[in-house]
């Protein structure tokens, strides 16, 4: 019988649904968790001791360096001084390096165009005359997007409602980017895994559709090899030059000419990888703890078509689950807006799952 000495301890910054489920997944490698989350009951409480303290505590981060191997988060948005002080005596993955970029829009940008992967003309804004400048050269098809601390669509004012003045105040004068809206015809993101010491192990490319800035609903396989290739060199790029561990995201748009053009990435386990708990042989909670956990990932491979439906502001009251779908509940209270849980579903053929994805939309939402 394994020791507790001798058990792998992964702490975990941020007790959300993705922490939840990094947990639940990867249950059968006998690794502990510990997580730390300023709110009460977090979902990932259910499943692992939380410590409930800010991200900066140092006693809970001690704690953690006293505790665990491996240190990874659930958002990005942590303080990277946390990040730092933990580096210097644990591993960190992903690194505070890698989740600096990744919190930051203009730093992200930056770096898709070192690589010379496209995105949408974009410009800073740092005051009123500049986002005045931006405005009349990109138009007012465009977004005032903060750099910082945005995610479900938050934080994001689309200029075509409002004037520049406006834009500014409601923004809370914080720096921006102004970027020009993309006429997509659809979006996409590539969910890659890299273990701490092997190539990058890809997912194949997942198609989004939002509602209000929300993810709504993934589908998954998109199948395309061409852009799956590009993609993945895309994904290559990044993470060679963050020298990154565990499952990184990147979002794109596809645009009507059919060029890729990289939105923003995401540092850990995604929302659009959801379909995988039930759509892959490894989910990407579990093949994230692997890679970061130096656990050999044979391959990943997928199981027919899969969709995911996001259950937002309100949980439905009469869900008819058959054996076709899976219900999440995070266990989170109500709010507008809030992500409380999800739907998937599983089909070897694509119309039959598209035919579930509208009877489950129907009946549930
Ligand atoms: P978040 O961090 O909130 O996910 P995103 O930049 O991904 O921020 O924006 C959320 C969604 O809003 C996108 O997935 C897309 O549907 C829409 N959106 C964002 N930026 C643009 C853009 N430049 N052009 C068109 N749609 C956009
Ligand atoms: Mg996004």
């Amino acid at each position: 019988m394994e020791t507790l000495e001798n058990k792998m301890r992964i702490g975990i910054l941020g007790g959300g649904q993705l922490a939840m489920m990094m947990i639940q997944m990867s249950a059968k490698h006998n690794i502990d968790f510990i997580v730390v989350d300023p709110s009460d009951n977090p979902p990932a409480s259910k499943y692992a001791q939380c410590i409930k303290s800010d991200y900066n505590d140092k006693d809970s981060l001690d704690r953690l360096i006293n505790e665990c191997d491996i240190v990874t988060i659930d958002f990005e948005n942590v303080p990277s001084e946390a990040l730092k002080y933990l580096e210097n005596k644990i591993s960190v993955y992903p690194s505070s390096y890698a989740v600096e970029i990744c919190q930051d829009r203009l730093k992200e940008k930056k770096i898709f165009n070192k690589h010379n992967i496209p995105t949408t003309e974009f410009h800073t804004v740092n005051s009123i005359s500049d986002l005045s400048l931006a405005i009349s050269i990109l138009g007012t098809d465009s977004i005032l997007k903060s750099r910082r601390l945005g995610y479900d669509g938050k934080n994001q004012i689309t200029i075509n409602k409002y004037s520049a003045e406006e834009a500014w105040l409601l923004s809370g004068e914080a720096e921006a980017i102004l970027e020009k809206k993309v006429d997509f015809k659809t979006e996409l993101s590539i969910i890659g895994v890299c273990p701490k010491s092997s190539e990058t192990i890809f997912y194949p490319l997942v198609e989004n559709f939002h509602r209000d800035g929300i993810l709504n609903l993934s589908i998954a396989p998109y199948n395309n090899t061409k852009l799956q290739k590009l993609a993945e060199s895309y994904h290559n790029k990044i993470t060679k030059e963050l020298n990154y561990t565990g499952v990184l995201v990147i979002e794109f748009f596809l645009d009507k000419s059919g060029s890729l053009i990289a939105n923003e990435m995401a540092p850990r386990v995604h929302n659009s990888g959801h379909w995988t708990n039930e759509g892959a042989n490894i989910s990407q909670f579990e093949a994230h703890v692997m890679a970061i956990a130096d656990i050999n990932i044979k391959n990943i491979s997928i199981n027919g078509n899969s969709a995911m439906l996001n259950i937002i502001s309100k949980m439905p009251e009469n869900i008819l689950i058959n054996n076709n779908y899976k219900l999440y509940d995070y266990g989170k209270s109500e709010r507008l807006n809030r992500k409380l849980g999800h739907i998937t579903v599983n089909n070897n053929d694509k119309k039959d799952l598209m035919k579930d994805v509208e009877k489950i939309s129907k009946s549930v939402f």
